[in-house]
């Protein structure tokens, strides 16, 4: 009988119930890592107290689980004794354990509800913050494109929303009337909220009136070109902006002004939303600016689906990329006048951005 079963019999405390994820924990991990891992599990153990007991007990308080955490002692043996962790104003023996239970299925909440906008990050539960992860979990309601929900494992009792791409307003107001109505809503959007995804449309229309008592929380995520830096290298490594080449929300207008400031600069460009089937002439017109700006061997880092089963990378230059190959699911980053590929013997070269400018450029 393993000490956290021992402790979840004294206390009749079921350890988990239903699809709850269950971690057993050491309390010797940094305060910060214990802090993560209990936002990112439903139920837990946390083992090895004593000395630790300040820094768990701190941890369990950053993840907010305090109320649902009982302090066992010697478990199953003659001086068993627990209590809730809250109450307990000593020291414990190291033969003692925290157990976090699960959080109630059943809440009662006065007032409205609160709404999250979740980052998933680029693909992946590698990607994705043990905060966004318990965010998810904590949802009566999700809302999202329906390709973002279907990364996330269905919850008994949790409701989804499913919407079509586009219609970012609409998915929006749909949220925030949700958590008008009480609910506790998650909005999720795939890499960043933030970065051309759901953040700011929930602003926009919470901005239009009448959803002032909602609390709107938004949870950063990991972005595309983050995961498609660290693939190659560093080409992020200097000043860089980010653009948008989708003309359904901006006229191409602005989109070729921005480029050619962005070339102008000197700045390392990710472009996000490069081309779909039918739009095509603004990445080809991304390329004629840039190059207008640097030279041909300028490195390009094409990356479509990263973190999925289709990742696929490649390192190319501005002269010759193949914008056929360039879709929906592919971010390109373009290297700056001194973004550099490294050639390695045997295996794939890299590619960054030194952190000093020469002067006098
Ligand atoms: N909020 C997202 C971006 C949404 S815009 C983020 O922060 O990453 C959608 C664009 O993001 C896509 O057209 C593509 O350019 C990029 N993108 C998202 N996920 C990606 C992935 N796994 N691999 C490559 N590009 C990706």
């Amino acid at each position: 009988v393993t000490s956290p079963c021992a402790a979840a019999a004294a206390t009749g405390t079921p350890l988990a119930r239903r699809d709850d994820v269950l971690s057993i924990l050491p309390g010797t991990l940094p305060t910060d890592e214990l802090a993560a891992r209990l936002a990112g599990t439903d139920a837990a153990v946390v083992l090895k107290l004593g000395r630790t007991l300040p820094s768990v007990r701190d941890a369990i308080a950053r993840a907010g689980a305090t109320d649902r955490s009982l302090l066992v002692e010697r478990a199953s043996g003659e001086r068993e004794r627990w209590s809730r962790l809250d109450e307990v104003d000593r020291d414990v023996p190291y033969m003692s354990l925290v157990l976090v239970a699960g959080r109630p299925t059943t809440r009662t909440r006065p007032g409205p509800g609160r709404l999250t906008v979740v980052g998933l990050g680029p693909a992946g539960p590698d990607w994705l913050t043990p905060e966004a992860r318990a965010a998810l979990a904590d949802a009566d309601v999700l809302v999202g494109y329906a390709t973002y929900l279907a990364r996330i494992a269905p919850r008994r009792g949790q409701r989804r929303l499913e919407t079509g791409n586009g219609a970012e307003l609409d998915r929006a107001r749909d949220a925030l009337d949700l958590a008008a109505g009480g609910d506790r809503v998650a909005v999720v959007s795939s890499g960043d909220p933030g970065i051309f995804a759901m953040a700011a449309a929930v602003f926009e229309v919470a901005e239009e009136g009448g959803h002032d008592t909602i609390d709107v929380v938004v949870l950063a995520g990991l972005s595309a070109m983050q995961a498609v830096a660290g693939r190659v290298g560093a080409p992020l490594g200097h000043d860089f902006c980010v653009i948008s080449l989708s003309d359904r929300l901006k006229p191409a207008a602005i989109i070729e002004r921005r480029l050619e400031a962005a070339g102008a600069g000197d700045l390392v460009v990710a472009l996000y939303n490069p081309a779909s089937r039918t739009r095509r002439a603004v990445l080809a017109r991304a390329r004629e600016i840039l190059l207008g700006h640097r030279p041909p061997d300028t490195p390009v880092v094409v990356a479509r689906a990263v973190g999925s089963p289709d990742e696929q990378v490649s390192l190319t230059t501005l002269g010759t990329v193949d914008l056929d190959r360039i879709d929906m699911r592919t971010l390109v980053i373009v290297g700056s006048s001194q973004t550099r590929l490294v050639r390695r013997t045997g295996r794939p070269p890299q590619v960054y951005t030194p952190r000093h400018y020469p002067a006098g450029r």
